[in-house]
């Protein structure tokens, strides 16, 4: 089956995100479920975000989905951010997939690569340079 998810970039958690281990591995039938999903909550974003890209966010824990979130407007929370806040159990362990590599600069917020490694969180982040459009 042709998958566009052919790798992901994976940063181990209580590493710090710049020297982190970073692998490449194929990506299961559930990744790709959960990164659809991720995609899915990223459109919502569309025409509030301009001029920063689409990027959403699915939390999960034993293969349950425990959290989703998405950049909702311009300047405000990433996407990461909120799907941990609207997380329904602890995300310690938990795995995420975004749409965008987590950043890690200091822009309008704190960078969210720093967010995850502090909740324990592995990232199975793939970028896809999502345009936020109008
Ligand atoms: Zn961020």
């Amino acid at each position: 089956m042709y998958s566009p998810f052919q790798t992901i970039f994976i940063i181990a958690p209580n590493v710090d995100s710049f020297g982190a281990f970073c692998i490449y591995k194929k990506m299961t039938n559930d990744d790709i479920k959960f990164m659809q999903l991720a995609l899915a909550e990223a459109t919502k974003g569309m025409g509030k975000v301009n001029p920063n890209p689409l990027v959403g966010a699915v939390i999960v824990k034993g293969n349950n989905i425990i959290g989703t979130g998405y950049h909702e407007k311009y300047g405000g929370p990433h996407a990461e951010i909120n799907s941990i806040q609207n997380a329904t159990q602890s995300v310690a362990g938990a795995t995420i997939y975004v749409t965008l590599e987590p950043c890690s600069h200091f822009g309008k917020t704190p960078p969210c690569a720093d967010a995850l490694i502090e909740a324990k969180i592995y990232d199975r982040s793939q970028s896809f340079g999502f345009r936020s459009g109008n």
